[in-house]
C-alpha cells in the first residue's frame, strides 16, 4: 500500500475515506512531502478521484438494444 501525501499540509494522510479530490490546477498549491501525519480536516489531495466500482462493473454493450 502506497502512501498518500495531503497536497495541502504535505503530511501521509491516515485514513484515505476522508481525503477530499480537488481537480488539478495551475494554482494549487503543492506542499512537499513530509513523513508527519497529516491533521487536515479533510485531507486535500489535488487530482481526480478515484474511478468507483471495478472490473466487476456492470457494463453493457451498447448495440444490441432492442
Ligand atoms: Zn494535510
Amino acid at each position: 500500500m502506497s502512501q498518500i501525501h495531503c497536497h495541502f499540509c504535505g503530511g501521509i494522510i491516515q485514513d484515505v475515506a476522508t481525503i477530499e479530490y480537488r481537480p488539478p490546477r495551475a494554482s494549487a498549491q503543492f506542499a512537499m512531502p513530509q513523513p508527519t501525519p497529516c491533521n487536515c480536516s479533510p485531507p486535500v489531495v489535488y487530482e481526480h478521484p478515484p474511478v468507483l466500482g471495478g472490473p466487476e462493473e456492470d457494463q453493457t454493450p451498447d448495440g444490441e438494444a432492442a
